[in-house]
């Protein structure tokens, strides 16, 4: 069932969003060579839980034992944070967090460039970052499912990266995983209609290489076969009559209107 939030429940979703913003803002200078990934999961459980009653949605969920999912290079999501794993000059980051809030959730990723990179892992990030912003702003009442995941194709459409299929974007709310699944694949007009209400983790994984992915024997890193580069970006988005409400943004432009 697709469960509808009300403006004031879009503005607690956002207050969570807030602190994900703000946590990345923070992380963009700690994100260097050098730096383990353990280390930056403890920053950010400790940066999450100094705002009062925000608690890490993922730590626990579904068993997973960090804050913060942080896939390096050709990982594309669900990395395990540790200490083992030490940053280096050109790797690409993908962090993956949840926030519950007043029992809320959001949900958001970025991946962040260590140093310089090679120029197609560089691209691979702008495209990346792109479709998710032709991809939130299909998402518009009276709009389908399909018009978001076509969006994304568009994006990547003549730059030879492939989308991963086998992972979606979801709805969210009360959980971290709601209905509908959002594809980053789709025909315009096809699947769910959009409503305003509903509250959408959009969410495009793109790699240089293959879309085929496999899940290594910690029975979570999620790779590509390839194991060449992969990047994510993730909003969460409220479908609204004035259009698509960013909810994990460090300024939400609706509640700073209101
Ligand atoms: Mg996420
Ligand atoms: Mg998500």
């Amino acid at each position: 069932m697709i469960e509808l939030k009300t403006g004031e429940e879009m503005d607690r979703i956002a207050r969570g969003g807030a602190i994900i913003a703000a946590l990345y803002r923070e992380m963009e200078q700690r994100i260097q060579a050098g730096v383990s990934t353990g280390e930056l999961d403890r920053f950010a459980e400790e940066f999450i839980r100094s705002h009062e009653g925000a608690e890490p949605a993922f730590k626990g969920l579904y068993g997973f034992p960090g804050s913060i999912c942080a896939s390096v290079n050709e990982e594309v999501v669900h990395g395990i944070p540790s200490d083992e794993r030490v940053l280096k000059e050109g790797d690409i980051l993908s962090l993956d967090t949840g926030v519950r809030l007043d029992g809320w959730c959001s949900d958001s990723a970025w991946t962040f460039p260590v140093g310089e990179l090679a120029p197609a892992t560089a691209r691979l990030l702008e495209v990346t970052e792109e479709a998710l912003e032709r991809a939130i702003a299909a998402a518009r009442p009276g709009k389908h499912v399909g018009d978001i995941g076509h969006a994304v194709e568009e994006a990547v459409r003549g730059t030879g990266f492939a989308i991963i299929r086998d992972l979606v974007g979801h709805g969210i709310g009360r959980k971290v995983h709601e209905e509908p699944q959002v594809p980053n694949r789709g025909k315009p007009g096809s699947g769910p209609v959009l409503e305003a209400g509903l509250v959408l983790a959009i969410e495009p994984m793109i790699a240089v290489g293959t879309w085929r992915i496999r899940t290594l024997s910690d029975r979570w890193t999620v790779t590509t076969t390839d194991r060449r580069p992969s990047a994510h970006f993730e909003h969460t988005v409220g479908v609204t009559e004035e259009g698509p409400r960013i909810l994990t943004a460090l300024r939400d432009p609706v509640a700073s209107a209101t």
